[in-house]
């Protein structure tokens, strides 16, 4: 008998007999079930919520902010249990799964104490304007598979922070670490504040366009992104997508490949490469690609692929069968095409979890499927180039603008590189650092609206303006 995870709904963990199984990818064995939840479910947790905000909105950011250091506390006072079954259900190496539920607690702990403040507009003889910030109301929060507790905590939290309350629904592949939480934390924040339930794919639509909800913020692919967008058009639901990147890395001449070779390939291949911020292009100088290219080749056949829970595995398998098939196809797609590899290239010979062997590519084509398209899986082209001014144009060919990092021994000229290009995020002689406190969006097609920091708070408010005429006419 697997183990069974309630919903939680209006304080209380609930099921409602009709069961969704969850995979591990590493072996493909059922490990645990959640409810299939629809309308009925939803309309219940969205009733919970909207009851739950008439006191929410009204609470002080002392309240909030205790609401949040207790799930923080809860999460790192079971961390344990919890990257366990991080690892199980999403396939990551437990020091990765330690990771991110650290990071979860750290985040919600960090994020208590974000508060925005009034802003004078205006303070003269006649008048006094000030804006506030007001919640928007019920916030429906939808999340992927590749970071599932992180991405549910950095919906939670700023939702709470800013008086809004929730009805979050994680991904279908990925829902048992977030119904854990919920379990642990259904006490220690008031009933209907948070809601967190489950279902197939098809739930999202129901919570884009639930009349109860006012607002979607959503983390996964660009391609359902549009969708929310429209979704959320009929009752111009206040909207924050974050979605796809195909980050590119620039390393220039000057940097050292004995020192760079080892970040680059976790840069690219952290979380199996399911990570929107992975360096999914990496342009190399001329001067310095051989050296490097072979520096990395030689780090990654080092790294064990496997089993997230067993010792010494450094790249766990891909989340679910159809990512774990689209990543073959690319590479197929590569092999047929007759690109070179450096590593990587044959299918696992195991048979049984979705793994993918460490795949490097020597210098593709720009158009290749494998550099155009999001991998999301543990695959990274390197390609040469010349100039700096020709790397700024390949690495802005793109419809996505997520991050990107650029790798030099002159950080002047790293952020003279970083200031042109087209991307929410860059950083230099680093990667995938987010601070709780800067905004992080996605330029073009790779968001809508920031989420962390005080931007990434003001998206679950409105401003209200209230003006005062000092010379009171009427009194
Ligand atoms: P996905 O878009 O398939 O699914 C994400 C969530 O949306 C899931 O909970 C899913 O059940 C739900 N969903 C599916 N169809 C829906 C619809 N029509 N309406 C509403 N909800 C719907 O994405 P995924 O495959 O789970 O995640 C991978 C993608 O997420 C990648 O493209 C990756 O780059 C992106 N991502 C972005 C960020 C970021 O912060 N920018 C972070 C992580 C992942």
């Amino acid at each position: 008998m697997v183990t069974q995870y309630k919903n939680l709904i209006n304080g209380e963990m609930v099921e409602n007999g009709e069961w969704l199984d969850v995979v591990n990818p590493a072996n493909e064995q059922v490990i645990g079930q959640v409810p299939a939840c629809g309308a009925e479910e939803l309309d219940r947790a969205v009733a919970a919520a909207r009851a739950a905000f008439k006191t929410w909105k009204n609470t002080s950011h002392e309240e909030r902010a205790a609401a949040c250091m207790a799930i923080s506390a809860a999460i790192k006072d079971n961390s344990d249990e919890l990257f366990r079954l991080l690892t199980a259900e999403q396939g990551k190496p437990h020091a990765q799964a330690q990771g991110e539920i650290f990071g979860a607690a750290g985040i919600s702990k960090a994020q208590s104490t974000l508060k925005l403040e009034d802003v004078i507009n205006e303070d003269s003889d006649q008048r006094l304007s000030r804006t506030r910030r007001v919640p928007v109301g019920v916030v429906g929060g939808i999340v992927p598979w590749n970071f599932p507790l992180m991405m549910a905590i950095q919906k939670i939290v700023p939702a709470l922070m800013s008086g809004c309350t929730i009805v979050l629904k994680p991904s279908p592949f990925t829902p048992l670490t977030t119904l854990r939480v919920a379990e642990l934390i259904a006490d220690k924040v008031p009933a209907g504040t948070v809601n967190i339930i489950t279902g197939e794919d098809a739930l999202g639509p129901m919570i884009t366009s639930h009349p109860g909800i006012d607002k979607i913020t959503f983390t996964g692919s660009t391609e359902t992104g549009k969708k929310i967008m429209e979704g959320a058009s009929a009752d111009l639901k206040r909207i924050t997508l974050e979605l796809g990147g195909n980050d590119a890395s620039i390393v220039m001449p000057d940097a050292d490949p004995k020192k760079v070779a080892e970040q680059l390939f976790w840069s690219s291949f952290q979380n199996a490469g399911q990570v929107c911020i992975a360096a999914k292009r990496v342009y190399i100088h001329e001067d310095i690609y051989d050296e490097l290219s072979q520096a990395i080749a030689e780090y990654a056949r080092n790294v064990k692929v496997g089993d997230g829970s067993e010792q010494g595995t450094g790249v766990g398998p891909i989340q679910n069968k159809k990512q774990y098939e689209r990543v073959l196809e690319l590479i197929e797609d590569a092999k047929d095409n007759g690109y070179k590899f450096l590593t990587g290239g044959d299918k696992d010979p195991s048979g049984t979890g979705y793994y993918v062997p460490i795949t490097i590519l020597d210098n593709p084509p720009e158009d290749a499927r494998i550099v155009a398209e999001e991998q999301f899986g543990p695959v990274m082209p390197l390609m040469k180039f010349s100039t700096e001014e020709e790397v700024i144009e390949r690495a802005n060919n793109s419809e996505y603008g997520l991050a990107g990092a650029v790798w030099t021994a002159d950080t002047n000229k790293g952020v003279e590189i970083a200031e042109k290009l087209e991307t929410g995020t860059v950083w230099v002689n680093e990667f995938m650092h987010l601070s709780p406190f800067a905004p992080f969006g996605g330029h073009k097609q790779s968001g809508f609206g920031a989420e962390y920091g005080l931007d990434g708070m003001k998206e679950f408010t409105y401003p209200q303006v209230i003006t005062i005429k000092k010379d009171n006419v009427v009194a």
